[in-house]
């Protein structure tokens, strides 16, 4: 089969497209023939060698993925050969023709979610999942700020907090992103180019604040994000590249709190229930995956690439 591999870390060149031997499925296991792969920016920072998890090499990247099951192996009897799924995490890696899975590993993809949008689900829609669930426990009626709501974590989040009864206040740097934020239901849209988008911020929430921010960019954000909170309200830090600096006198004011985690660290008990979530928000539409852009998987290096730069706009999807 054809996969992408990485024999080196380092930058998007490394990501050579290879041919290399199908895996078989073990006991437990699945082989999914790859349909379409989810490229997130972790992505980027594995292949770069300075992620958290630093895979020994050579490795296949990627975690999500959407396609039909080839073989299963001995005890598997939750999914069988034939059957659409999307993929959330793999033994062998998503950006390949076939990919080796765990049985918990596979989810069955509602009929009317395609396979390009079924590699948008995993990581993006678990962790809007995640932090609006199961971290900060969001309510109806609450008013939450995403920042950084035109890509892909952004996305989901805007459709999942519509549907959940917020408030949603969304921003993005392009009037395509702004255009596609507001289209997938947030109330009020801000560019956060623009230098004085945090008081139009404040606002439109009546000078109150936000109950809920989502961060996707804290080590330029977080400081600002404590001025633009409501009393008691919480900020969730899902994505951040550097440090920052923040004044504490502004969360204690405000009795607030600020919430992170990695979605590598949801326990199998909350990946069960975010599953359930989100196979439930595929099946009513509530749930859209966008994608943006989809790009042969020889193209792995574009996407890396383009994955990182501004105008942002859903996902991008490799098509092996
Ligand atoms: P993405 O699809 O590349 O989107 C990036 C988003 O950040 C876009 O909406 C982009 O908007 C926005 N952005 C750019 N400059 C910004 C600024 N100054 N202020 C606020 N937002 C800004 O990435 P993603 O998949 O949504 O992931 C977002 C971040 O979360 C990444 O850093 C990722 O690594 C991280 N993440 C963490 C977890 C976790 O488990 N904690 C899980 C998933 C993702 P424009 O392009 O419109 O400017």
């Amino acid at each position: 089969m054809k996969a992408i591999l990485v024999r080196e870390f380092g930058g998007p060149e490394v990501l050579k497209l290879e041919e290399i031997p199908t895996p078989r499925p073990a006991a437990g296991q699945v082989l999914v023939r790859i349909h379409a792969v989810g490229v997130n920016p972790y992505d980027t920072y594995m292949r770069n060698g300075v992620y958290a998890i630093k895979p020994p090499l050579p490795y296949t990247p990627g975690s999500d993925g959407a396609g039909v099951v080839e073989a299963v192996g001995q005890g598997v009897n939750k999914i069988k050969p034939g059957d659409r799924v999307y993929v959330a995490k793999t033994v062998t890696g998503a950006y390949a023709e076939y990919a080796l899975t765990l049985e918990s590993q596979v989810h069955p993809l509602p009929a009317k979610v395609t396979y390009a949008q079924g590699a948008g689900v995993w990581v993006p829609y678990g962790t809007a999942y995640h932090a609006l669930y199961q971290c900060t426990r969001a309510r109806a009626g609450e008013t939450l700020l995403i920042h950084g709501a035109s890509g892909g974590v952004g996305i989901a989040g805007v459709q999942m907090a519509r549907a959940m009864g917020l408030i949603v206040l969304g921003t993005a740097g392009t009037e395509k992103g702004l255009e596609l934020v507001k289209r997938e239901g947030a109330h009020h849209v801000f560019d956060h180019t623009k230098p004085d988008y945090r008081e139009q911020i404040l606002k439109a929430t009546g000078g109150l604040g936000a109950d809920l921010i989502l961060e996707m960019l804290a080590n330029v954000n977080l400081g600002h994000d404590l001025k633009l909170l409501a009393p008691h309200g919480r900020v969730v830090v899902i994505g951040s590249r550097a440090d920052v600096t923040i004044s504490p006198r502004d969360i204690m004011t405000r009795r607030g709190s600020i919430h992170a985690f990695t979605l590598w660290g949801a326990t199998e008990d909350e990946e069960k229930e975010i599953h359930a979530g989100l196979i439930a928000g595929l099946e009513n539409g509530t749930l859209r995956p966008i994608i943006g852009k989809e790009l042969p998987l020889a193209e792995a290096p574009r996407a890396h690439k383009e994955i990182l730069e501004p105008g942002a706009f859903g996902k991008i999807v490799l098509v092996p």
